[in-house]
């Protein structure tokens, strides 16, 4: 049995023919070009499905990068692709291919994949957590995903600090303001002139390179992946008192850097309750292609 896996992202589309064990056949990319608008973005969708599309394919699963209501299909809003706010993406593609077509959020997906087949399989209560641009999440409970009453669970938008920065969700101081990339980033421009640090002479800078300064025991790089983990420890600990999972899975960003991930759970340990300081906290096994697997998989699974 096959399905198309595609995981819409703000920089590219990635789709793939997907096995119901979760292997992936062929695979291609595309830039997504969202500044074209919804029409552009509706076609280039339409020619990667035709593309692969096949009479053995069962149907079609769509990650999206953003909020949408998986019952009708519908993307309600994106903060890196707003051209799709509102679209019926799938009443839209149903014109075009009469077969099962499922839209899901893309955390939501990944997390479904390491759920299934990947470092969670083993587990009933599965958290992804994935570190882009923004924090991605999805809960996973006996292998079937967990939306919510509005398909809004967004572990990323849980309050760290009520006065802390300014979110694009409206409120102040969530887990993404502290955790991945950009965070991590304007940390580092605000520590860099401590402890003449190399990576003053490692620009321009990114995360990995942060990371590779902590590695040669830079005082600023190490105490930024300090701060940060302690910030992602306190999001872990959050997400231990509201649902006691089996298990957390990093992925993205989240996942590349030891110290911080080896700070958050000495952080969690501090302060979660007795019973769940020892709740596992794995890396993600499937990187780049846990969206087009995930959105795959959710063609089997659903009815
Ligand atoms: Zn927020």
């Amino acid at each position: 049995m096959k399905a198309i896996g595609i995981d819409i992202g703000g920089s590219e589309i990635k789709a793939g023919i997907i096995t119901n064990k979760g292997k992936i056949l062929k695979k291609i990319k595309i830039e997504t070009n969202s500044i074209h608008g919804k029409k552009s973005l509706i076609k280039n969708l339409e020619r990667i499905i035709k593309k692969l599309d096949s009479k053995e394919i069962k149907g079609i699963g769509i990650g999206f990068a953003g909020g949408v209501d998986s019952k009708k299909g519908q993307i309600i809003q994106s903060p890196n692709i707003p051209s799709m706010n509102n679209v019926f993406l799938v009443k839209e593609l149903k014109k075009k291919f009469r077969k099962k077509i499922i839209l899901e959020n893309d955390a939501a997906l990944m997390a479904l994949a390491e759920a299934l087949i990947g470092a969670g399989k083993k587990y009933s209560i599965v958290v992804g957590l994935t570190a882009g641009t923004g924090i991605g999440s999805g809960l996973i409970i006996n292998k079937k995903i967990y939306s919510g009453k509005d398909n809004l669970t967004e572990i990323g938008h849980t309050i760290i600090n009520f006065n802390g920065p300014k979110c694009s969700c409206g409120n102040n101081g969530c887990l993404e303001q502290y955790v991945g990339i950009k965070p991590l980033m304007k940390l580092t421009e605000r520590k860099i002139e401590l402890h003449n640090s190399i990576l003053k002479k490692m620009w321009p800078l990114t995360p990995k390179k942060v990371d590779l300064a902590a590695k040669k025991k830079d005082k600023t790089a190490v105490s930024i992946l300090k701060e940060t983990g302690i910030y992602l420890g306190i999001g872990l600990t959050n997400i231990l008192n509201s649902f006691n999972p089996d298990v957390i899975i990093l992925g993205g960003g989240l996942s590349n850097s030891d110290l911080m991930i080896k700070t958050a759970v000495k952080e969690m340990k501090l302060r979660a309750f007795k019973r769940t300081r020892n709740t596992k906290i794995l890396k993600a096994k499937f990187r780049n292609n846990a969206g087009i697997i995930g959105a795959g998989l959710i063609v089997f699974k659903s009815n």
